[in-house]
């Protein structure tokens, strides 16, 4: 990857914001209200907004805001199906991978049936979980901050669904190919592995795969992914599971109609049409981490390997004042990950973004070191 100078970033920062500088809207809300000019790294959003295909198509798709959104459901579907190389029956589109993750623990598990995840992991499996009374089982991740498939396998036993997250939310890591199939493999048939790709487009690392074409051969895996992330669309809830038709079904049975919507829609399948914008905004994000990272060590910390569009900073202290004290200077970041408590997770912005992200850190920094 290029190694960037730092008057390198700066014009990097000047060309990234000249061409698509994409201001927070601070929209009135009954609780916290955003400070104004605040810097917004802790939802790992793609900064740069949508591909101009995707724009055009909401545009192009206003007058038809009057319909339900079925025809472009059959076309987004087709355009998936044929993507991953499965029948249309294959693939379920979501409000979000959010609706994906919750009609998964409605369709999978009960107080019977156990969720297995990994800690840390994204909790938005384990809340839905937990709310409908299932048990789950945590299993830590391993030294290098990959799922641990060893002990995961016998926590599957009897579970109605093990959740395997890769990369991995908060951590940016990747399970390892080898490692997941080894474990898809062995998991009992009758215990769904639902494999969350959400930062698929992000990750770089030659151990990563997706599992996608684990689809044709086991009835028991579900893959879900995301436009939220590298397609820039998060707003617009746009999300699916491919998995084999008799699973698809399971899980349909759980959904309410039309849980999409027509923007979402046209603006995915234009999405898909604009691998240029992928592969600029990976490269946009690969920038900025490595300039992160290389700033990162000019003052003493150290980053997790990342394959998304985020990093896990170790901080080799409680990490919850840091965060408050960030929010106070405008630069919003990650939340407490209780399972590592010493480790802040930010949000690849853009150079500007990060830029201002590591000015904070460093005053935040010195006035504790001071106080
Ligand atoms: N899965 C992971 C790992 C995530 O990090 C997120 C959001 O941050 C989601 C799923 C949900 O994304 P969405 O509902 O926007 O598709």
């Amino acid at each position: 990857m290029a190694q960037l100078s730092r008057r390198a970033f700066a014009q990097l920062i000047g060309a990234a914001t000249a061409a698509t500088a994409l201001p927070i809207p601070v929209i009135a809300r009954t609780k916290s209200v955003r400070a104004a000019h605040s810097v917004r790294l802790s939802a790992n959003e793609n900064p740069y907004g949508p591909s101009d295909a995707a724009r055009r198509a909401m545009i192009d798709a206003i007058p038809i805001a009057c319909r339900y959104p079925d025809d472009a459901i059959d076309a987004l579907v087709a355009d998936l199906a044929k993507l991953h190389g499965v029948s249309e029956r294959q693939i379920l589109l979501g409000d979000g991978s959010s609706e994906i993750l919750k009609l998964s623990s409605m369709a999978f598990l009960s107080p019977a049936r156990p969720l297995v995840v990994a800690d840390p992991t994204f909790e938005a499996l384990p809340i839905a979980a937990q709310g409908a009374g299932v048990d789950v089982r945590r299993v830590p991740l391993d030294a290098s901050f990959a799922h641990d498939t060893v002990k995961m396998l016998p926590a599957a036993q009897g579970a109605g669904l093990v959740y395997v997250c890769n990369p991995n939310n908060p951590t940016a890591t990747i399970t390892p190919d080898k490692s997941l199939r080894a474990f898809i493999a062995a998991v009992p048939g009758d215990t769904i592995v639902l494999v969350d790709e959400a930062y698929h487009h992000y990750a770089t690392s030659t151990g990563y795969t997706s599992v996608v074409d684990l689809v044709a051969t086991h009835p028991n895996v579900v893959v879900s992914r995301t436009f939220s992330k590298i397609y820039g669309i998060a707003g617009l809830r746009i999300g699916y599971a491919v998995a084999q038709e008799a699973t698809i079904k399971r899980l349909s049975a759980q959904q309410a109609w039309d849980t999409v919507n027509i923007m979402g829609l046209v603006a995915a399948r234009a999405s898909l049409t604009d691998q240029q914008h992928v592969a600029h905004h990976r490269l946009l994000n690969n920038e900025a981490k490595a300039w992160l990272r290389r700033q990162l060590d000019q003052l003493g910390y150290h980053m997790l390997p990342s394959d998304a569009n985020f990093v896990m900073i170790d901080l080799g202290k409680d990490v919850k004042p840091l965060i408050a004290a960030m929010r106070t200077n405008g630069v919003e970041v990650g939340r407490l990950f209780p399972a590592m408590p010493r480790h802040l997770r930010v949000t690849i912005g853009t150079p500007e973004e990060m830029q201002r992200f590591v000015d904070a850190l460093q005053k935040v920094a010195e006035a504790k070191k001071a106080a």
